[in-house]
């Protein structure tokens, strides 16, 4: 392993579980702590956990001008770079663990093929 790498810091970005058009799961920010706009990304089929999307993204307003550039002097940039954080993106985090949980169990009552993990233990 390297020496002495610094952990790369980024803002944290509540986010939303949804099902997108092609049957996905997806992750919606609803206000994104650069930009303030609205940003969803892709997660997994609705057969694998949604979570596993979760982490760091690359915002989709990182490349226009709303999105903050280190040596900018807006408030936010400023205070970003006090706080020594990385710009390329965000961590997105599951807002509403409970909703999300709510979400993957109502559509696993739909699921043709429902995947049950079964133990052997105590079967004799
Ligand atoms: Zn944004």
């Amino acid at each position: 392993m390297g020496t002495s790498k610094q952990p790369r810091r980024y803002l944290s970005a509540p986010a939303e579980l949804f099902v997108n058009r092609e049957s996905n799961y997806g992750w919606r920010v609803p206000e994104c702590p650069w930009c303030g706009g609205e940003h969803t990304h892709g997660a997994h089929s609705l057969d694998e956990d949604p979570r596993l999307a979760l982490g760091h993204r690359v915002s989709h307003c990182a490349t226009i001008s709303e999105h903050p550039k280190p040596g900018d002097e807006t408030p936010l940039a400023k205070a970003a770079e006090a706080l020594n954080l990385d710009f390329d993106g965000y961590i997105l985090v599951d807002d509403d663990p409970r909703q999300t949980a709510e979400l993957m169990e109502s559509l696993e009552v739909h699921e043709d093929d429902v995947f049950v993990g079964v133990s052997l233990k105590g079967a004799a």
